[in-house]
């Protein structure tokens, strides 16, 4: 493992060239499709709009196609990757980034508490992006911006207002935390191997009031919602009826044959805050 993507071994002027004799193959359980454009990856950096001196953590930085150009940022670098030859790769290619070698779906995001004003940024593993999201986004109390790259489809859902054929858990869920934003299409023939469908870059900006207290009720409230998206209000919460869900129809002019998919993050997050309250109770 020396030249790495540094190196033009194909003579393919424009590419991102990588010396695939320089790796094992990419790992399909690592969801490893990885960038081969450089304008795509330039683009998706300055779409994150990195301010001076900005820290920035990517998430799996694979072989190095978007670190390249963070290596060039004047603020402190990060890269997160599960897999243990490319964490050593990368640390040999880019000493001046720090490397941690994790799990993203485990990885304790509160850590990152001590470095405020922090962006994420990263092209995603497409079989584990929406749980790594679900889990980051309820927990960027202190970070200014994250831009990830997805299948087009979750950026459709992430994205998705209330009332849309796409809006569902995942959009409710990250609409209480974040506003995201539907940022440009990403075509397949720019990733090695290439994916089958469309990609997308999603950025998120993190609300001025997100639901952090009220994340546990939230997230009962959205599962048992979605869950059976097609029937009515009154039907799924038949069980946890009572005066104060009634009261809440009438402040917010619910009908109680509403569909969950017709209700909007924020009442999502009101209604979840009076089933809390109703749980808590009848636990004692
Ligand atoms: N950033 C590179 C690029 O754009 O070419 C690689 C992107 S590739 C789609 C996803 C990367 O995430 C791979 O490097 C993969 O090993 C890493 N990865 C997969 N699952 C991960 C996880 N659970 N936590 C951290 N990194 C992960």
């Amino acid at each position: 493992m020396t030249d790495g993507p540094n190196a033009d071994s194909s003579g393919n002027a424009g590419c991102l060239a990588v010396d695939r004799s320089s790796f094992y193959a990419p790992k399909r359980s690592l969801g490893q499709n990885f960038l081969s454009d450089p304008n795509i990856c330039r683009r998706i950096v300055a779409s994150l709009e990195l301010g001076p001196k900005d820290p920035v953590l990517e998430i799996g930085p694979g072989r190095g196609a978007l670190t390249r150009i963070l290596a060039g940022h004047d603020g402190p670098v990060m890269a997160l990757e599960k897999d243990s030859e490319l964490v050593r790769w990368i640390k040999t290619q880019f000493p001046a980034v720090g490397v941690i070698h994790a799990d993203g779906l485990d990885f304790c995001w509160e850590g990152t508490r001590g470095l405020p004003g922090l962006s994420l940024i990263g092209n995603l593993p497409y079989n584990v992006a929406s749980p790594m999201i679900w889990e980051m986004v309820s927990r960027c109390r202190s970070w200014k911006s994250m831009l990830f790259m997805v299948q087009k489809e979750v950026a459709l859902r992430l994205t998705a207002e209330a009332g849309c054929k796409a809006y569902g858990a995942l959009s409710a869920w990250v609409g209480n935390f974040a506003r995201a934003q539907y940022v440009f299409t990403v075509p397949p023939h720019v990733f090695r191997p290439q994916p089958k469908v469309d990609s997308a870059i999603v950025r998120f900006l993190p609300r001025p009031d997100p639901a952090w207290d009220d994340g546990p009720a939230l997230s009962f409230t959205v599962k048992i919602l979605f869950q059976q998206r097609r029937k009515q209000l009154g039907t799924i919460l038949k069980s946890h009826w009572s005066p104060d869900v009634e009261a809440w129809c009438a402040d917010l002019g619910v009908d109680r044959r509403v569909r969950p998919e017709e209700l909007g993050p924020d009442a999502l997050r009101s209604l979840a805050r009076v089933l809390g309250r109703a749980r808590k109770l009848s636990k004692g």
